[in-house]
């Protein structure tokens, strides 16, 4: 607006300073105008008829009385005057005027605003004209001295400024309404436009302003609109993106934590927190390596390719691997590194199995080759000869053969659970019926010990569904245990009790007993509390371990409570609802 202003003022100033000056120099020329046809006037009724001086101041009294406003004064050639419209006797006024100089030069010559006094004493300003009056022989005889009070048109150029001014005024106030509208138009739609980018900046995504007019404000207006749309569509789909990408890692049952160039922590998941067993969110990157105790030249190995990125760590019970990836930008600088944790506790169990397995079960086949081997090499040697004593070794080979059998049939069985290839033929099996028959098998061998063997039948008929062989195998095998891991004269009782779910086979003995740390192992393969006592027994290791897994195939259960040096009660879980109804 103040520019605005501004420029109407400078239109103003320099037009009606032009006006002014043109006029001004319109009313002088009107002015000399005059003043020198009254001159000539004088020249030609007054001085042209005149024989002398005194005759000229009465000829110029006479014809002309002092016009209008104007004077009239005749001056001889040498300036003194002779003769004036002013006064009409001596002493005549005397000029001093630059314009009466050049009529001596013979030259018509004007003057503005020569100041000077009037016969009454004031001082004025005046319009002249000296007009040379040559005579014959072309030399300047009188000049006619003609002055005009510039006072008149000075008040006429006051006038004339003064409404311009005026209108200058009127103009600025019009200019200024005018601007401040002007201004209004374009700063509102632009203060608009302000707001709204700054409300964009600050994340309010919907913006969009009114469109007012279709000029450059408006085309403004509209791309701005468009701009606004845009964005929130991009951030909508970045959230989107962002969300997604927050789901699966929230969701991942892998670890996953980034850290940035400077080795801070900037995310770390929920899986993340569980398995590190941490809920620390900023940790930076030596931290993390020195709390978990990780061998940090798997992160300085990072600067080659091919490296082994990845390292197993306990925290607590469990193991993690940890696999680091380095992610940089497209210049190939590294901005950080990217961790992934895997809980490998289970495959680190079953590593640990498998190897120890393959070590059993070596182990178990090399000492019936060695006994067998070591007993062909005597025979061959000699033994052979002597009857009795190849009878023997003959029986002990066989006896180890048998072993060697029984451990690759219990390995076969096995092998078939894992691979769940085992196929259960399910009959009906009354079990008052079934253990007593079981426990009357086994009677001689008890007896061999001077042990009682004593099944107590439940008060009421049991009817489960299983497969009869392979749970014979489980009863026979539990039972062979009380025998065998139980001295002389102890006592065995086989005896049925049920829940709301499940028929309970307890088979109780008052043998050895398990210790507190052994117990919970007995039904790992090979473990055995005694080794040397149950291999003397034909123990292969692995009975437990099978029978475990028959009754997990019936839905079942197999568990052993048991006090050191007082007996062990093993019982077998049958489930009540098993085989499910199809
Ligand atoms: P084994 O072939 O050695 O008998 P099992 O798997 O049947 O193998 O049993 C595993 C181990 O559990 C045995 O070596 C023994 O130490 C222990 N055990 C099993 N039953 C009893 C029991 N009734 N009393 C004491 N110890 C037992």
């Amino acid at each position: 607006m103040i520019m605005y202003l501004g420029l109407v003022l400078i239109v103003m100033i320099v037009s009606g300073t032009y006006i002014l000056l043109t006029l001004k120099n319109n009313e002088i020329n009107k002015s000399n105008q005059q003043l020198a046809l009254y001159a000539e006037k004088i020249s030609e009724q007054v001085i042209h008829s005149a024989t002398d001086a005194e005759n000229i101041q009465e000829r110029l009294s006479n014809t002309l009385t002092s016009a209008e406003n104007m004077q009239g004064n005749v001056l001889d050639a040498y300036g003194v005057t002779i003769a004036s419209t002013a006064v009409l006797q001596e002493p005549y006024p005397t000029f001093t005027d630059s314009a009466i100089l050049a009529a001596m030069d013979g030259q018509i010559s004007y003057s503005f605003a020569k100041k000077s006094t009037d016969s009454s004493g004031l001082v004025r300003e005046w319009i002249t004209c000296a007009y040379p009056v040559e005579n014959e022989a072309g030399e300047v005889e009188y000049i006619v001295y003609t002055r005009m009070d510039a006072g008149d048109m000075q008040e006429n150029l006051v006038a004339s400024a003064q409404t311009i001014l005026v209108s200058a005024v009127i103009s600025l106030i019009l200019a200024a309404a005018m601007g401040y509208i002007f201004a209004q138009t374009l700063t509102g739609p632009i203060l608009a436009l302000t707001k709204g980018a700054k409300a964009l900046a600050n994340g309010k995504l919907d913006q969009s302003l009114k469109v007012r007019s279709s000029d450059e404000i408006g085309q403004l207006t509209s791309s701005f609109n468009y701009m606004a749309q845009e964005l929130k569509k991009n951030m909508s789909e970045i959230s989107k993106e962002k969300n997604r990408l927050e789901i699966i890692l929230h969701n991942m049952t892998d670890g996953v934590l980034s850290f940035d160039g400077d080795g801070n922590l900037i995310h770390i998941n929920t899986a993340g927190i569980d398995l590190l067993k941490t809920d620390r969110r900023n940790m930076n990157l030596s931290e993390f390596l020195h709390t978990y105790d990780i061998n940090a030249g798997v992160y300085l190995d990072m600067e080659k390719e091919n490296a082994n990125r990845s390292v197993i760590f306990p925290v607590g019970k469990q193991f993690l691997k940890a696999s680091f990836a380095p992610y940089g930008n497209k210049q190939g600088q590294r901005e950080g590194v990217v961790v992934v944790l895997q809980d490998i506790t289970e495959q680190k169990k079953l590593d640990d199995m498998r190897k120890e397995f393959v070590a059993n079960v070596s182990h178990e086949l090399r000492t019936p080759l060695t006994t067998i081997k070591s007993y062909t090499e005597t025979l061959m040697e000699g033994a052979l000869e002597e009857k009795d004593l190849a009878q023997e070794f003959l029986g002990i080979i066989d006896g180890e053969a048998d072993r060697m059998a029984f451990l690759v049939r219990d390995l076969l069985q096995l092998t078939r659970f894992d691979n769940k290839q085992v196929r259960l033929d399910i009959t009906e099996i009354d079990l008052n019926d079934f253990l007593s028959r079981m426990v009357r098998q086994s009677q001689i061998h008890a007896e061999a010990k001077q042990q009682t063997l004593t099944f107590t039948p439940y008060e009421k008929p049991v009817i489960i569904y299983g497969d009869r062989d392979r749970i014979s195998q489980v009863v026979n095998n539990i039972i062979t245990n009380a025998i065998k891991y139980s001295l002389e004269h102890a006592s065995i009782r086989v005896y049925i009790t049920e829940d709301q779910d499940y028929y309970k086979v307890s088979v109780k003995d008052t043998g050895m007993g398990i210790s507190r740390e052994d117990l919970p192992r007995i039904f790992e393969r090979f473990y055995r509390v005694d080794k040397a006592r149950s291999r003397a027994m034909g123990g292969t290791g692995l009975g437990l371990a099978i029978a475990k897994e028959i009754m997990e195939s019936h839905q079942g259960k197999l568990t052993a409570e048991s006090e050191y040096g007082k007996g062990t009660t093993m019982t077998m879980w049958f489930y009540k609802n098993f085989p499910p109804m199809e």
